[in-house]
């Protein structure tokens, strides 16, 4: 067989959303499984509510998510123009081919397309033989001299030599108009694969770019990785065939097929893509997790932790690392590291200084720390045991009021590393104050 040349055709007029995303990622996987060509096609004849806000919205996104193309915009390829906006003479040229066959007929300014009328069946590579048939003749240019989608669309899979058309289910209806325009070119057809469609999470009915949670620039914005997001995508119908969630991008390139894609709807669930984040974010590299942190305290304006000393901001965000569950929450989660004027949580304050005698604790522990080697975990848990046991008490009577005392709070990383991170001199000042207060 020749080769794949697949195709993502967004229209510039709204934000990139889900729905988007998981058409370009299957389009891509499919071109990468088979050694194919991904070709991106902007499909922009729509003036009034195409705009470059939204095509820089698209490039932008594909190239976050790593859905490189081989041929289109700003790369080029043997078959450009690659927006249908520049490709006006490409379409003149079709519509007298049409016109010299006798398939067309023009009424009130408008150009209509002669349908055959004959039953179209299509072998959907998803959904399987689809029969449909055109009753009536349809516009393919309008009175103001535009080109109608149909009619662009199947012109450039024609002229692209696009072999399959992966595209959202909301286009199956359509397909028995392309088919007849096929035909009426003399074209050979492509394969057609209509993947479902996504459900939003609550309800019932096709998500869309106004749900919660529907937009992609927004979960790069909020530190998503861009990998959890296409694991994520790619289970939005799709599996691949075993329990499997979490899968490496090169193991799902070597699985995906169009007969492994699901014929039912998937439904959006952000819970799971948040937990899929959270199973990718634990396992990055600490070189790349830091600068993840980082581009976020930028995006964010976070002074203070930039400001820091970058071996302290370094260690800060790796204990926090196993701790949290998105990259947002590391402002909250550690401003006391980067800040002194942290505010003491006053729920906690009374419970962990209802019980025992905790300002006597922290006392003692200060005393202790005074002399303590702050170089390694084990060095100071043995301080803090050390401590403990003088008093025949356990580890936490001293735990949860150095934590209060040094963090305001009773969630954050181990003690241990957090004494070691902070120091000695910022350990004993807080708890001074604590003291004091
Ligand atoms: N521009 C169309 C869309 O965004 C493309 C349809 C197709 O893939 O054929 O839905």
């Amino acid at each position: 067989m020749s080769q794949v040349r697949v195709r993502f055709a967004p229209s510039p007029t709204g934000f990139f959303h889900i729905g988007s995303a998981r058409t370009a990622l299957f389009n891509w996987l499919y071109a990468r499984h088979t050694g194919g060509v991904f070709v991106l096609r902007i499909e922009d004849t729509d003036k009034e509510r195409s705009t470059e806000q939204f095509l820089n919205v698209i490039y932008d996104s594909l190239t976050w998510l790593g859905l490189t193309w081989d041929e289109g915009p700003k790369v080029g390829g043997g078959f450009g123009p690659y927006r249908q906006s520049e490709r006006m003479d490409i379409y003149r040229d079709h519509l007298a081919r049409l016109q010299a066959a006798g398939r067309t007929y023009e009424k009130d300014g408008a150009v209509y397309f002669k349908i055959s009328g004959e039953p179209q069946i299509i072998d959907d590579a998803i959904r399987g033989r689809v029969e449909r048939t055109e009753e009536k003749d349809f516009v393919i240019v309008r009175s103001d001299g535009n080109p109608v989608f149909h009619f662009v669309n199947v012109v450039d899979d024609i002229t692209m030599q696009i072999t399959h058309v992966i595209r959202g289910e909301d286009h199956l209806s359509n397909t028995s108009k392309h088919t007849e325009l096929l035909q009426a070119f003399g074209a050979p057809r492509p394969v057609y694969a209509h993947i479902p469609l996504i459900l939003k999470q609550n309800g019932p009915g096709k998500m869309s770019k106004r749900d919660q949670g529907a937009l992609v620039e927004e979960y790069q914005r909020r530190g998503y990785l861009p990998e959890a997001l296409v694991n994520f995508l790619c289970l939005l119908g799709w599996n691949p065939g075993d329990n499997r969630e979490k899968l490496p991008l090169a193991e799902i390139i070597r699985l995906f097929d169009l007969p492994g894609v699901n014929q039912s709807n998937a439904r959006f669930d952000e819970k799971k893509l948040a937990h899929m984040n959270m199973a990718y974010l634990l396992e990055q590299p600490a070189d790349r997790f830091v600068a993840l942190t980082h581009d976020y305290c930028l995006r964010q304006k976070s002074a203070a932790a930039l400001a820091a000393e970058p071996a302290y901001f370094r260690e800060v965000m790796l204990l926090s690392q196993p701790k949290i569950k998105a990259i947002e929450e590391l402002p909250a989660y550690t401003a006391y590291f980067f800040a002194e004027d942290f505010p003491i949580d006053p729920k906690v304050r009374d419970k962990v200084m209802a019980k025992g005698d905790p300002k006597a604790r922290l006392r003692e522990l200060a005393a202790a720390l005074q002399a303590a080697d702050f170089s390694t975990d084990a060095a100071l848990e043995e301080t803090i045991k050390a401590t403990a046991a003088k008093s025949g008490l356990g580890f936490g009577d001293y735990q949860a009021v150095a934590r209060l005392a040094v963090s305001g709070t009773n969630v954050g990383p181990g003690i241990t590393g957090m004494f070691r991170a902070l120091g000695r001199d910022r350990v004993l000042r807080r708890i001074e104050r604590f003291l004091a207060a």
